[in-house]
This record gives structure tokens, C-alpha cells and sequence, in this order.
């Protein structure tokens, strides 16, 4: 017999993609300048040159070698790449043993939840929040607490979070800069939350573990972006080279743990069981060898800077409210009425595709990402205008 959580999951749409796809049709019927897709966070800068300059010199390399199978964590140079780019960067410990490759974030979230969870237990996430996370608790049969973030600045509520947890709570995922939302959390806002856990751990009597899911990290628009591992120990790093490389559908992440943990050498061992168990072992190998050599490339976020002034600047002259965004590529943007459904459907009939806040877990609210092209964004300003027009 199917497994009927898995195929609901497969039957229900994700509202990103299933407006990504309506974007696609709609462009094929229309026209594709004529749709204005702010759906889907999807780089719209192309890779560093010198990931293009690897992959060909790669190509040269003896081919069974190349493409063969590497260790389950990964290939040894591209995780000692990975963990010295760490040490440099953030004056921490890091090792090669300390860092497993993954198939992005999404990977490594999965494999981390499913080895720092037990069925029954809990995990809190900042709402609004990826709409992923809650599949991927869920399935490790915990439930998913979403906790609001704090207003209006949407940093971590720590009084809230300390609030949710309880003798069942094992993880709470953060994610900075923040998709949807774009908030980059303060040193003194990840201070008090490492703090909150300390205390909580004791109270409790069990490690929590904090999840920092990172593909944004590099994506900022001046903000300080702190280590987390640096601020609390038991913290787990999900990172991806996605967003940062533009590189999405490679499907390249890792995991580190650092070793300031008491318990750190034992979840690195229940993270390589998580990754048996659930067929993630040796992420794409080129992919993993590109890393090796671009880990220090910087990323290109010049054009998002300049998407962002364009978007927010034309919004906010159209009476607009968002929350500014000081990471990332996403907008925040309130919806002209309380059903951000129904707001979202009549943007649709002015070829604006805007993502509703329900999946992100809050209402009222539609999310726009502004890794497209620039053009975009400067033909759309006419269709803002009239949506707006329309709730006057
Ligand atoms: N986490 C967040 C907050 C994201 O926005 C995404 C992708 O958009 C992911 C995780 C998954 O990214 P990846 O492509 O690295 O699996």
C-alpha cells in the first residue's frame, strides 16, 4: 500500500512553485516580458567565472576518478577546503571531519532533523518561516512550533522562544538573512537567544540544538551576518552554495558542526547515520570539486543591491509597506487587504505574481523576490501602481 503522508505531500502544490509554473504558462501564452514573476528565488546573476574555468580544467581529469564514487561524507580536499575557509573566516576550529557534504541546505536540514530529533519531539521555527521546514519536521514524526517573530523588526522574540519550549522541544531552526522576510539577525538578538537555550538546557535537562540555515549568508546589504557556532555551541550550520554561487540546481550544501559542543563528536557520527539512512551520501562529486576550488569566491551581490533600491524605492513611492530588507532577496510586503489569497489572486490579473504569506505560516502579507532582471521590475512598477489603484 502507498505511503498516504507521502502522497499527499505530492498531491498538494508548493503556492512558489505552483505560481512558478502558472508564470511559465501564462509567459508562453502572453508573452514573457508581459508576466512579472516575482515568484521563485532562483539567482538571476550567473556563476563566478571561475566556477565555468573548473569545471572545464575538471573535465580533463581521468574520468572514472572524477565521476567515482567519494567517502559518504564527501571527497577529503573539498571538505579540508570547506573547513579552512571556515577557521579563516570565523576564527573557529574547523576540520575536514567536521563538515558533510549535502545536497544543499535542503539536504542538510533533512539529515540534521533526522538526526537530532525522536518522534514526539519538538521543533520551533520563526514564523513567517520556509515552507519546507515544516515538511521536514513533520516527517521525522515531530511537530512544528512556529514561534512570531518579534515586531516590527522581525528579529528572533526571545521572550517567545523561551516561552515555547518545553520538556519536548530538541531543535529550533533559524534562518538569517531570512527568507521571506529579509531581517538579518543582530549579534545582541543571537546573543539573547543563545542565552535563552543555555538556560532552557539546564531547566529541561536535555541539549537543544540550533539549526543555522544559511544559503543567504553571503547575500547582504551591509549587515553584519554573525557565525552562530561562535555565539552558541550546539549549533548545527545547513549551508548551500545556491544562492551564493548561483549555482541551485547543482544541489550543493554541507553540514558543520563545530566542536565546541560537548556531544559534537557524536552528532557529527548520528548525522553520518542520518545520510545512510536516508540514501545522502556522497553529494554531486564535480559539484563538490567546483567547491573545492571556489570556496572563497565572492558573491556578486551588486545587482540584488541595486534590484532592491529599484523595487523599494518604486513601492514605497506607490504607498506601498514592506519591511526593508537587509539580506537576501526577498521583499516583505503587506498585503492591500487581509486575505493575501485573495490579494495575490488579483495581482494575478494585473500579471504580478506575488507569493500569499499563508505558506510561510502568517497571514496578510505577500512575499516578492527580486532576483530577476532589472527590466523586470521597472515594467512592473505600472502594474503596482494599478493594483494599488484598485484597493483606493
Ligand atoms: N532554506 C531556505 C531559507 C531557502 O530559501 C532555501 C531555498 O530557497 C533552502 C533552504 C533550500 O535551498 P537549497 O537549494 O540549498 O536546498
Amino acid at each position: 500500500m502507498i505511503n498516504q503522508h507521502m502522497y499527499d505531500l505530492g498531491a498538494e502544490p508548493s503556492a512558489i512553485r505552483e505560481l512558478f509554473a502558472y508564470g511559465l504558462a501564462r509567459k508562453a501564452e502572453i508573452g514573457e516580458d508581459k508576466v512579472f514573476d516575482f515568484s521563485i528565488g532562483n539567482p538571476s546573476i550567473p556563476a563566478p567565472s571561475k566556477v565555468k574555468e573548473t569545471v572545464l580544467q575538471l573535465m580533463e581529469e581521468e574520468p572514472c576518478a572524477l565521476h567515482g564514487y567519494t567517502p559518504a561524507p564527501g571527497d577529503m580536499r573539498a571538505r579540508k577546503a570547506v573547513a579552512d575557509s571556515i577557521a579563516r573566516r570565523f576564527n573557529i576550529d574547523a576540520t575536514p571531519e567536521q563538515v558533510y557534504f549535502t545536497a544543499g541546505a535542503a539536504g542538510g536540514i533533512a539529515i540534521t532533523l533526522a538526526a537530532i530529533t525522536n518522534p514526539g519531539d519538538e521543533v520551533l521555527v520563526i514564523s513567517p518561516y520556509f515552507p519546507e521546514y515544516r515538511v521536514w519536521i513533520e516527517q521525522m514524526g515531530c511537530t512544528c512550533v512556529e514561534v512570531p517573530a518579534h515586531q516590527p523588526d522581525f528579529q528572533i522574540d526571545n521572550n517567545a522562544v523561551a516561552a515555547a519550549i518545553n520538556e519536548h522541544t530538541s531543535a529550533l531552526i533559524i534562518n538569517s538573512p531570512n527568507n521571506p522576510v529579509g531581517a538579518v539577525y543582530t549579534r545582541e538578538n543571537l546573543e539573547g537567544l543563545a542565552e535563552v537555550l543555555r538556560s532552557k538546557e539546564v531547566e529541561f535537562g536535555r541539549p537543544l540544538y540550533l539549526i543555522s540555515d544559511e544559503p543567504y549568508r553571503e547575500i547582504t546589504y551591509g549587515k553584519e551576518v554573525p557565525y552562530v557556532p561562535c555565539l552558541y555551541a550546539r549549533t548545527i550550520v545547513c549551508y548551500s552554495y545556491s544562492k551564493s554561487l548561483s549555482l541551485p540546481g547543482e544541489r550543493i550544501g554541507y553540514i558543520y558542526v563545530s566542536d565546541l559542543a560537548d556531544d559534537a563528536k557524536k552528532v557529527m557520527t548520528t548525522i553520518a547515520g542520518a545520510g545512510r539512512a536516508l540514501g545522502a551520501v556522497c553529494a554531486p562529486v564535480l559539484w563538490q570539486r567546483v567547491i573545492a576550488a571556489c570556496v572563497d569566491e565572492p558573491s556578486d551581490v551588486a545587482s540584488y543591491a541595486e534590484n532592491r533600491a529599484l523595487l523599494t524605492e518604486g513601492l514605497s513611492k506607490l504607498g506601498y509597506e514592506f519591511v526593508e530588507p537587509d539580506g537576501a532577496f526577498y521583499l516583505w510586503v503587506r498585503a492591500l487587504e487581509p486575505d493575501a489569497q485573495a490579494f495575490s489572486e488579483r495581482a494575478k490579473a494585473h500579471e504580478l505574481l506575488l507569493v500569499p504569506s499563508d505558506s510561510f505560516g502568517v497571514t496578510g502579507w505577500v512575499r516578492v523576490s527580486y532576483c530577476i532582471a532589472k527590466k523586470t521590475i521597472e515594467d512592473a512598477m505600472p502594474a503596482f501602481e494599478a493594483l494599488m489603484k484598485e484597493y483606493k
